[in-house]
């Protein structure tokens, strides 16, 4: 029996999902999926134990230019539907993804390795911004202008922008799909989806959720996928004129090149990229809070979070004491299979993110950083690691640098100056947060001179955001934001449009022409 036969009989809820022994990479809609003979295949293996789940057949030139096609020619019917009539179309993803709850958030967390309540907690976002995209089809409002002329009416519309690319990281391999996807939905653009190759799992099941929802509405391409390596099929989507839009999810360098290569086309971009994320913690602080955000913020998902904490910067005066606890509250951390409900941190994703983080580690002493707590790889199959605690002098070379790992750096601060100057100085400028009982030091790290980053909160870490919010970054994160709040017209086309309806013709400005 070959091994990814075993893990459909080991793990049931594969079959449910639709994830067979040998899948298909690319998928032009409902019953349109590629042809596998032939294909390159792609192991599939799990982080938990390093067993081999399932193959994908990586998508060929001719399977990538089909998928385009589709979603260029759904999209000129799907422009046309009422934003309302694609809102309810979009209620029914939610309701089959709410239905599915269980078993796709168990497959996040066995292709990915997060604990299954992230699992989850993945698959309930997607569901809260379907919901959010339901309301929002009935939203996509546009400003009515004073004309500066006599019998003028001015006002904007939005347009549906047309294909739009999402390209994502292994990370959240259905969340933030779904935060361009849901939203671009409803705005009347079609969407062609190239996940990450360490999770394409979870994509192709999702794919068929959709698919089944498709069929039941007449079907057409509005949701295609394309699977296969970024140097290669991503490379060419960046690079496609026939995609209006590329929203990329990932590393900063992967983002540099998605902002060359779509500027050099003209074609818009959403660049959601890495984090180097901050708490400060302030001499009044409410410790036992800030220990249990510090915790979740840096231990959760692993590391493995763009929003992950990765930095404490601790007024001297408390430093010892924050310290001790943080040491305490990991010492308690049970590390181990994630599908265990129990276990509060799961594996790396590979072998490769657990030699990134030795080697980090092994690089602290010559930069002044000293390990507190962990920093160790477990023996056994799988990738597990324990999370480190290391103190370092300020923001060292290192620091700056985003290892997508659970290493958390803390650093002391004397004054709230400093602490915003040590939150602002790496490259990144993602997430961020303050804990402190004083307004002063709140308002200043909120201020235009306080914190330089998409996301700033108070009392609360710098992990989990709400889908009803923008969400994304400054600086090298890109200066994307995705999700709430007025994203979507990210996904449209502004227009504006003046109507005359006097018998003159006055020109703006009082020009007087001939
Ligand atoms: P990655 O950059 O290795 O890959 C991300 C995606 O980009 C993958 O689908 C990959 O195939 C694709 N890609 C790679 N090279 C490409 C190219 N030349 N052209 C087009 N596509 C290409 O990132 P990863 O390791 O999967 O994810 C971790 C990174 O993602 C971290 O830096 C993390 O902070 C970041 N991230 C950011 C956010 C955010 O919202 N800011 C959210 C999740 C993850």
């Amino acid at each position: 029996m070959s091994q990814s036969l075993a893990s459909l009989q080991r793990y049931d809820f594969l079959k449910e999902l639709g994830i067979g022994e040998v899948n298909s990479g690319a998928c032009a809609g409902p019953e349109d999926w590629a042809d596998v003979s032939g294909k390159e295949l792609l192991e599939v293996i799990s982080p938990i134990d390093g067993s081999v789940i399932a193959q994908v057949g990586l998508s060929s030139e001719k399977d990538y230019d089909h998928v385009i096609e589709a979603a260029e020619c759904s999209f000129q019917k799907w422009r046309l539907v009422p934003a309302p009539k694609r809102g309810a179309i979009i209620r029914d993803v939610a309701s089959e993804l709410r239905r599915l709850k269980e078993p796709l958030g168990k497959l996040v967390t066995l292709e990915m390795g997060k604990i299954v309540e992230e699992g989850y907690g993945e698959v309930q976002e997607a569901m809260d911004i379907a919901d959010f995209a339901v309301g929002l089809s009935r939203q996509l409002y546009g400003l009515s202008m004073q004309s500066e002329r006599p019998n003028h009416r001015m006002y904007e519309q939005w347009h549906p922008l047309g294909v739009v690319g999402i390209i994502t990281a292994f990370n959240f391999p259905v969340a933030v799909w779904s935060w361009n996807a849901m939203v671009a939905a409803v705005c009347g653009d079609t969407m062609v989806w190239k996940p990450s190759t360490k999770t394409p799992l979870c994509a192709i099941a999702v794919q068929h959720i959709l698919n089944r929802v498709l069929k039941s509405h007449g079907g057409g391409g509005i949701f295609t996928l394309i699977i296969g390596k970024g140097a290669r099929i991503g490379e060419r989507m960046i690079n496609d004129k026939r995609i209006a839009l590329i929203s990329s999810t990932g590393s900063t360098a992967m983002g540099r090149r998605v902002a060359e290569a779509t500027s050099k086309r003209l074609a818009r971009n959403i660049l959601e990229l890495g984090g180097n994320n901050a708490i400060i913690v302030a001499e009044d602080a409410n410790l036992d809070l800030a220990t249990r955000a510090i915790l979740f913020g840096s231990v959760g998902t692993a590391g493995q979070r763009c929003t992950t904490t990765r930095r404490i910067i601790a007024q001297r005066k408390i430093i010892d004491d924050l310290v001790n606890r943080l040491v305490n509250s990991y010492k308690q951390v049970r590390i181990g299979n994630p599908l265990d409900s129990s276990t509060v941190m799961g594996p790396l994703v590979d072998q490769e993110a657990v030699e990134t983080m030795i080697k980090a580690l092994a690089n602290l002493s010559s930069q002044g950083g000293k390990i507190v707590y962990g920093g160790e790889r477990l023996k056994g199959p799988g990738n597990y690691v324990t999370p480190a605690i290391v103190l370092v002098p300020g923001n060292t070379q290192l620091v700056c640098e985003e290892t997508f790992a659970p290493i958390l750096y803390v650093m002391p601060y004397d004054t709230i100056d400093d602490a915003i100057r040590l939150n602002n100085e790496v490259p990144q400028g993602l997430a961020s947060s303050i804990f402190t009982e004083s307004l002063k030091y709140a308002e200043k790290f909120l201020s235009a001179v306080g914190s330089d980053c998409g996301i700033a909160n108070v009392n609360i870490g710098t992990s989990g955001a709400e889908i009803g919010g923008a969400f994304g970054g400054e600086k090298d994160t890109g200066g994307g934001r995705e999700a709430g709040s007025d994203s979507w017209k990210q996904y449209m086309r502004r227009q504006t449009t003046t109507i005359n309806w006097s018998d003159d013709l006055p020109l703006a400005q009082g020009i007087k022409f001939g």
